[in-house]
Order: C-alpha cells, then sequence, then structure tokens
C-alpha cells in the first residue's frame, strides 16, 4: 500500500473558502493533477480497492469526475461512461434530477451507455451529500447495470454522504 499517499494528497489540495458560494470551502484537486507521479499513484489507488472487480464500466460524473474516471477506466481494463449535466449529450439519454450541496440539478446518461448486467464503478473526486453520486447510481441501475461500487478521492465525512449510498459500496483515499 502507498502509506503516505494520503498526507501527500492532502498537501496538494487547495481550499478555497467562499466558492463556488459564501460557506463553501471548495476543495481544488487541480494542484495534484499537475503533479504527474502523484496523479498516477492517485489513480493507481482509486483503482486499487476494484481490481479483480470485474468492472465493465466506469462512470464519471461531470467534470473533475472525468479525469479521475478515465485513467481509472483504463486501469480496471473497463470502458467509460460521462455522466453529464442536462444538454451536453448528443444521443438518446436518461436523466435523474437532484439536490446538491449547493444548488440543485441533474445529470444525464446516454441510454445505451451500460448495458444490461454490466458492472459499474463510479469515480468523482469529492463526496459531500452524496446526491449527485446517488443520482449516478440511479441512472446506471435504470440502465440494467449492477452497481458495484463508488471510489472517491476524498469523503467530506461530516456530511454522511456515505451512509446514503451504502458504506460498504463507498472507497476513498482521504476522509476529512
Ligand atoms: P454532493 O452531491 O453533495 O455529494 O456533492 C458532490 C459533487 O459536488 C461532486 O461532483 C463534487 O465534485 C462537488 N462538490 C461538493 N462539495 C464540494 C467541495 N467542497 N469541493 C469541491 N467539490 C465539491
Amino acid at each position: 500500500a502507498d502509506i503516505h499517499l494520503a498526507d501527500e494528497v492532502l498537501a496538494r489540495l487547495r481550499d478555497v473558502p467562499d466558492f463556488p458560494r459564501p460557506g463553501i470551502v471548495f476543495k481544488d484537486i487541480t494542484p495534484m493533477l499537475a503533479d504527474p507521479i502523484l496523479f498516477g499513484r492517485v489513480i493507481n489507488a482509486m483503482s486499487a480497492p476494484f481490481r479483480g472487480q470485474h468492472i465493465t464500466k466506469v462512470v464519471g460524473v461531470e467534470a473533475r469526475g472525468f479525469i479521475l474516471g478515465a485513467p481509472v477506466a483504463l486501469a480496471l481494463n473497463a470502458g467509460f461512461v460521462p455522466a453529464r449535466k442536462p444538454g451536453k449529450l448528443p444521443h438518446r439519454t436518461v436523466i435523474e434530477r437532484y439536490s446538491l450541496e449547493y444548488g440543485a440539478d441533474g445529470l444525464e446518461m446516454h441510454q445505451d451507455a451500460v448495458l444490461k448486467g454490466e458492472r459499474v464503478l463510479i469515480v468523482d473526486d469529492v463526496l459531500a451529500t452524496g446526491g449527485t453520486a446517488e443520482a449516478t447510481a440511479k441512472l446506471a441501475t435504470q440502465l440494467g447495470g449492477e452497481l458495484v461500487g463508488f471510489s472517491f478521492l476524498m469523503v467530506l465525512g461530516f456530511l454522511d454522504g456515505a451512509k446514503r449510498l451504502g458504506a460498504d459500496r463507498v472507497r476513498s483515499l482521504i476522509t476529512l
């Protein structure tokens, strides 16, 4: 195991107070992404709990879930599926509305992005209330996918998002 990784990542995350709204401390991952060695170790650590679990699709949540989810998909020999904000995907979609730590929104997935029986892993940078991840899970299971788990870089533990998703299915490198 990469025992110092969590501390090294914490040193390369930037807390931005009052972004995008007053009262939110935004966890900026761009300093971590800019370091190729650290970024690679993060992808390895986010993939590791799901190796050997026959994941066939990794769903990444717009936008930072794309950055982390695509390399996790490749590491697991799985396909990548984007879950996007409404109106962005060109083909037929399914949509799920949800409420967020800062506002309300929806997510869409292509109807043919997950096939019946596929084993799905959901990836994002931060788990807060769990609303976003829960909506993503609903999209994947609605299409017939089997939800194997969630991999986050960071869980904001005080918001109880993991409980909402089923704590046993949630993995993360850092819990704050
Ligand atoms: P939630 O649906 O409340 O779990 O919020 C998770 C989504 O919002 C993820 O897509 C995160 O990228 C984003 N998010 C929520 N809170 C933060 C935060 N404090 N810093 C950065 N991103 C956040």
